[in-house]
C-alpha cells in the first residue's frame, strides 16, 4: 500500500523507534504516547482494520497478540497493560492500517471508558 503511513514505517520510509520485528509484524513506539508504556505493534502486510480481517489473517492476528505479553513487560509494564485496536469511523480508528496499541507502565491505565451520560 504506497500510501498507507504504517506501510511506510514497516518499508522505513518514515523512521520510528522499533521495539521488536520479525518477519510477520513490527512493534514501535507510539509517537505520541498517552501513558509512560505505549507502543503499537502492527502486521507487517497491510490490513487496513479489525472489521477487514479474514479467517487467513488469523494466525498473524494470533502471532501479534501473543507476543504483547512478552513486550508490555520488557518495556517496563510487567504486571499487565491494555489491548487497543480502534476499528472504524465509530472506533475512532486514524490510520487505516491494522494496530494494537499496548498502553501501560508503572501505574494503572485508569477505567476503560468514561461512560456517556445517559440522554432522558
Ligand atoms: P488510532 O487512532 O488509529 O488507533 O491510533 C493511531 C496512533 O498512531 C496514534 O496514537 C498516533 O499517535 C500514532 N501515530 C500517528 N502517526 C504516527 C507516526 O508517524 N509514527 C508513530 N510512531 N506513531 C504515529
Ligand atoms: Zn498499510
Amino acid at each position: 500500500m504506497g500510501n498507507c503511513l504504517f506501510c511506510k514505517i514497516v518499508r522505513g520510509e518514515i523512521p520510528a523507534r522499533k521495539v521488536f520485528e520479525d518477519d510477520e509484524i513490527l512493534a514501535f513506539h507510539d509517537i505520541n504516547p498517552a501513558r509512560p508504556v505505549h507502543f503499537l505493534i502492527i502486521p507487517k502486510r497491510h490490513i487496513a482494520s479489525l472489521a477487514t480481517v479474514t479467517d487467513a489473517d488469523a494466525p498473524v492476528l494470533g502471532h501479534l497478540l501473543a507476543a504483547a505479553s512478552r513486550l508490555a513487560s520488557e518495556q517496563g509494564s510487567p504486571d499487565g497493560f491494555r489491548v487497543i485496536i480502534n476499528t472504524g469511523r465509530i472506533g475512532h480508528q486514524e490510520v487505516p492500517h491494522l494496530h494494537a496499541h499496548i498502553v501501560g507502565g508503572p501505574e494503572p491505565v485508569g477505567p476503560m471508558l468514561k461512560r456517556i451520560a445517559p440522554t432522558a
